[in-house]
């Protein structure tokens, strides 16, 4: 019973890893726990109750269906709130999701290791220097890059590099303190403590650590108080020979919309990049993941697998995963003539559109894409377009009037108010902040940005 609930849900993780971005994998299931599994019926326990609520609203129907190809048969997810994390619940029944949001140090993943990290040509660089730098971390050697600047493009392994780092200091000495966050999610925290007067705790989190993770520094962009905050907790890690490591879509140089002092300082270390990864590694990432799997997948399979995707080891892997998944499902050998037909033709990424935008928000918000122009008021449409406004502003470089023409042509106030509003409600609103990042991420995945 136990046992099963726990196989069943191992499976579970590994497909859902596959089909959401790593951040809200991270955020939505990272303590989740299995309790029991019987007769198709699945019981999770997660910490808190907003993380019930938004893995009950936004993943039951792909938890459900990977549970049930990999069970067999039907099964009906019951997701319940853990007790013993009283202090976290406690601020969610005072109806202040926040608190408990940012009471929270993100976990690190512990399938995220260096043994799991394919070497090739493409990331040797980043791979030694993550690993020097993890050994000088946990034995307390002089550090010999500080900061470490990680950077390549989406779905190339950044995040995991970085909590292989994490993971590898912890193995090594426990006691070592170990900070992963996000930059969205430093400038989540860092707001709610300047407005709950907690900047005091904010701080003694962030500047007590032997180790600073923070990923994706591309969206401090445009993010003033955030970067002034980041600067004055870099400069008091680093003159404590405490060592950080950042990671980023583009080098420190590109990092347009960033103050130059802070710029400065992540060129202070050392800066290696992650390219896209060539045939030979991109068949043995793909041996990796089907012997983690331990599913044996033939090497002819493998080789058109990873011909047809080239540019990102994310999608790399949900082909794989795909192409299981379909000649289990169809009872079928799994052969390239057999999967041929369900991989992607991978050609140049298009350029994003606010139509892609509103694509990707109406199948996430599961409303009709037409309802974005129109004007309608019920309060999850209005959020649904604001959403949409909001990514349209962050993610292309139109104004304020041309994002109001692609939606129904509404006047420019309609769209900064629009914009302004999401942008104060993500603050307090952990389930937005996450809906965001995943539909950025999806988007960055599969379109390429002018910024
Ligand atoms: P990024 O943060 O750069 O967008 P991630 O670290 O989230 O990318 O990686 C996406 C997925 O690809 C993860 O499941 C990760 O384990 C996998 N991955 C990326 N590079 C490698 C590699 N060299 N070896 C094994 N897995 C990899
Ligand atoms: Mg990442």
């Amino acid at each position: 019973m136990g046992d099963s609930s726990v196989g069943v849900w191992d499976s579970v993780l590994t497909g859902l890893r596959t089909q959401i971005p790593s951040t809200s994998f991270e955020t939505w299931f990272a303590d989740a726990q299995p309790l029991d599994y019987a007769d198709g019926a699945l019981v999770i326990g997660v910490s808190d109750s907003v993380k019930k609520g938004g893995i009950e609203r936004r993943f039951r129907d792909t938890i459900e269906g990977i549970a049930a190809s990999v069970c067999r048969q039907p099964v009906s997810l019951e997701v319940r709130v853990l007790p013993g994390r009283v202090e976290a619940e406690r601020a969610v029944e005072k109806d202040n999701a926040t608190e408990a949001f940012a009471a929270v140090t993100l976990p690190l993943n512990p399938d995220y290791t260096f043994a799991a990290f394919v070497r090739g040509e493409n990331n040797r660089l980043a791979v030694a220097a993550s690993e020097a730098t993890s050994d000088a971390v946990g034995r307390n050697l002089r550090k010999p890059y500080n900061p470490l600047f990680v950077y390549g493009s989406v779905g190339l392994g950044k995040t995991h590099l970085l909590q292989a780092i994490g993971n590898a200091v912890i193995a090594s000495d426990p006691s070592r303190s170990v900070v992963y966050t996000t930059s969205e999610r430093f400038a989540i925290e860092l707001i709610h403590a300047i407005r709950n007067n907690s900047t005091a705790a904010f701080r003694d989190k962030y500047r007590q650590v032997d180790l600073l993770l923070i990923d994706d520094v591309h969206f401090l962009k445009g993010k003033e108080a955030t970067q002034e905050e980041l600067f004055h907790t870099f400069n008091d890690l680093h003159g404590n020979r405490k060592q950080i490591v950042l990671s980023s879509d583009r080098p420190p140089e590109d990092l347009s919309g960033l103050q130059d002092r802070l710029v400065s300082r992540f060129k202070w270390g050392l800066e290696a990049d992650i390219q896209p990864p060539d045939f030979e590694t991109r068949m043995a990432i793909l041996r990796e993941k089907a012997a983690v799997r331990e599913l044996e997948v033939q090497d002819d399979v493998l080789e058109l697998i990873a011909k047809r995707i080239s540019s990102n080891v994310r999608a790399l892997e949900g082909a794989l995963v795909k192409a299981i998944a379909y000649a289990e499902l169809e009872r079928q050998p799994l052969t390239p003539r057999s999967i041929e037909g369900i991989l992607p033709k991978e050609g140049r990424r298009p350029r994003l559109t606010v139509l892609h935008i509103k694509e990707e928000v109406a199948s996430h918000y599961q409303i009709p894409l037409a309802e974005l122009d129109g004007a309608s008021r019920k309060k999850e449409i209005a959020q649904a377009r604001q959403v949409a406004i909001f990514l349209a502003r962050e993610l292309t470089e139109l104004s304020f009037p041309s994002i109001g023409r692609e939606f129904g042509d509404r006047d420019h106030t309609t769209i900064m108010h629009g914009y302004s509003k999401i942008k104060a409600l993500l603050a307090d609103t952990p389930l937005l902040s996450a809906d965001i990042s995943e539909l950025r991420e999806a988007l960055e995945a599969r379109y390429s940005l002018v910024r």
